[in-house]
């Protein structure tokens, strides 16, 4: 069996967690969320968890060498037919560094997927989501919960989060654009990048982004 070793690319909001979810239980490949993996890391107190920790409760970055190490790791821990990596590279010098550290470990990427989706859509899906306190999630035109304001599954309070705040997704749009979009082209040079319509029906997009890892499969076996 061949690997499908891939990352995820798209701006906030165009539904890489979702599609993250479906293709790990479609293809049995393990999700690694950078995020995820140094919050583990940092609670399990881990060599490398605890060499983050001493950047982070300076206020500092995560050196790119120690993500890498981590991420690797993971990779080599379950990834034995490929992964699905999410949050990483987020910039062309991580990119570098990343497809390095992968040629090193004898492996290469098979495809960047890239879910896109424009501003617009961005800004109206996640302004306008409200979460409970144990996490259930509504949309105000999209999923609108029976009893405005209140979660339907505990009854509590509807909030929203910080980060779906309308300035703060403006925000986050604007980094993606200098720092993370640059990629896109990075990968369509080098012939990995594969393009799906983040703005369509999520089980839309998965049919499509199954299509296209299948393809890859065939690609790879002739
Ligand atoms: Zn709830």
């Amino acid at each position: 069996m061949s690997e499908l070793n891939l990352i995820l690319l798209g701006p906030p909001g165009a539904g890489k967690g979702t599609q993250a979810e479906k293709l790990t239980e479609d293809f049995g490949l393990p999700y690694i969320g950078t995020g995820e993996l140094l919050r583990r890391h940092k609670s399990e107190g881990t060599e490398l968890g605890r060499e983050a920790a001493g950047y982070m409760d300076n206020g500092d970055l995560v050196p790119d060498e120690l993500v890498i190490r981590m991420i690797l790791d993971e990779i080599e821990d379950k990834g034995r037919d490929g992964f699905l990596l999410d949050g990483y590279p987020r910039n062309l010098e991580q990119a570098d560094a990343l497809g390095e550290a992968l040629e090193e470990s004898g492996r290469s990427l098979t495809a960047a997927l890239l879910i896109d989706a424009d501003d617009e859509t961005v800004i109206q899906r996640l302004s306008g989501r409200r979460q409970c306190r144990n996490g259930h999630v509504y949309h105000v035109l999209f999923n609108p919960p029976k009893n405005e304001g209140f979660c339907e599954l505990d009854g509590t309070k509807l909030v929203q989060r910080e980060d779906d705040k309308p300035e703060t997704v403006k925000r986050r749009l604007k980094t993606y654009h200098e720092h993370t979009e640059p990629l896109i082209d990075y990968y369509e040079e080098r012939g990995l990048l594969r393009r799906f319509d983040g703005t369509r029906d999520a089980g839309e997009v998965n049919d499509h982004i199954r299509a296209t890892l299948a393809m890859l499969r065939l690609e790879e076996r002739l």
